[in-house]
């Protein structure tokens, strides 16, 4: 049985542990990701407040294929047909399997203006945006742009990343004045969120000084500078598109069936139109089960993922997953402080940030 991961994303990468220690039997099992490591993003705001280095939040993929008897392929799928059980990779090679997994995340949702496409740097994949911030670090601290940086969308990934920036530009103590602006289409930060997490989240920007600018759209973008649709301008030399989650573009070609371009699955995370076609993370839909994209889902549906490879192998039935109703948000603040938030209820606690570094760390320790 021929068994083809597309994407190196969280689930694949628990998957590939679980196969690790239990490995199914007969199975010829196949990685293909673009990237040789998988960047894990709940350490990706301490990197960028400067905590840690870049290597903290690398997975390598070459060991991990290895322990599971998998064979890694380091180019990525362009297209998949689920009915002749082919995908293409991007070398021109056609790799035929019995059952695919579609672990590929998903890009930056940018639906306008081109320039801000040209100029702005997506913070997916995570480790393209680690790198372009270590540039932009680099240059500022050699005095060749000054220290001001943006964020698109003020969801929960772009006030940690406003934060994170702040926090970092302020430590260099730079000649030149700190500016990180974080803008936002919505009325007010955290869209769709709840206000007993948007008030000491507005607090925390205002405290540090990020300027939020909220019911603000970019028109146009350069190197070193955003326009508003207000005809407002704001410096900015480092552009982050925290935008919101869209799909690969070309899963629509698949044939599969999907919900806003994701691939609807069924709960055994086969998609509800071709079972040999599994989907996970961010690149599924749970048609019975809508949650939002967070790791936090991917990463469950890992030992799900290997157990449904093993049920397969052995011929037997297949299990169910339940993504669970609630969960641990824990959100840095730049500073060595995290507010948590669970059970309706919102925590800002000194010890809330050595638990993230904990519970992150223990996830890359596995
Ligand atoms: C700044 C930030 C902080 C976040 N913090 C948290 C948090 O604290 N908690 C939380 O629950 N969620 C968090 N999230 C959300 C979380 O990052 C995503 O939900 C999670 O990464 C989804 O994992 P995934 O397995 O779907 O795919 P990903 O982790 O996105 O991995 C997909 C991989 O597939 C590769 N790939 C893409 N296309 C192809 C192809 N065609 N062929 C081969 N390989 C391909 C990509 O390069 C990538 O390596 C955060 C997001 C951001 C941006």
């Amino acid at each position: 049985m021929r068994v083809l991961l597309i994407g190196g994303g969280h689930t694949h990468v628990v998957a590939l542990r679980q196969l690790a220690r239990n490995p199914a039997p007969c199975i010829d099992l196949h990685l293909v990701s673009s990237e040789p490591t998988t960047s894990y993003s709940g350490l990706l705001p301490g990197h960028i407040a400067g905590h840690w280095p870049r290597e903290t939040l690398e997975i390598p993929l070459e060991p991990l294929c290895r322990a599971a008897g998998a064979t890694l392929h380091s180019t990525e799928v362009v297209h998949l047909d689920p009915e002749t059980r082919v995908a293409m990779f991007a070398d021109g090679d056609p790799f035929t399997f019995d059952y695919a997994s579609l672990d590929i995340g998903a890009i930056a949702a940018i639906d306008a203006p081109q320039s801000l496409a040209s100029h702005g740097i997506p913070v997916k994949p995570l480790g393209i945006f680690a790198d372009r911030w270590s540039q932009f670090l680099a240059n500022v601290s050699s005095e060749a742009t000054p220290p001001h940086a943006a964020i698109i969308g003020a969801g929960a990934a772009g006030i940690e990343l406003a934060l994170s920036m702040k926090y970092h530009l302020d430590s260099l103590r730079l000649k030149q004045r700190v500016c990180v602006s974080l803008i936002e289409r919505s009325n007010d930060i955290l869209p769709g969120g709840n206000d007993r997490l948007r008030k000491p989240l507005s607090k925390a920007l205002d405290r540090v000084g990020v300027k939020v600018r909220t019911a603000a759209s970019v028109t146009d973008a350069t190197d070193t500078m955003l326009r508003l649709d207000s005809g407002a301008q704001v410096s900015a030399c480092f552009t982050a598109l925290a935008t919101g989650a869209q799909p690969y573009p070309w899963l629509a070609q698949t044939g599969l069936t999907t919900h806003e371009g994701f691939v609807v699955v069924d709960p055994t995370l086969r998609s509800v139109s071709h079972p040999a076609i599994f989907a996970c993370g961010d690149t599924a839909h749970l048609g019975y089960n809508p949650r939002p994209k967070a790791g936090v889902f991917a990463v469950r549906q890992g030992p799900v993922l290997a157990d449904q490879i093993g049920r397969l192998a052995r011929g037997e039935a297949l299990t169910t997953y339940r993504p669970q109703s609630s969960y641990l948000k824990l959100i840095s603040l730049g500073e060595r402080r995290a507010l948590a938030d669970k059970w309706g209820l919102t925590f800002n606690l000194p010890g809330l940030w050595c638990l993230k570094r904990y519970i992150d760390l223990k996830f890359m320790e596995n």
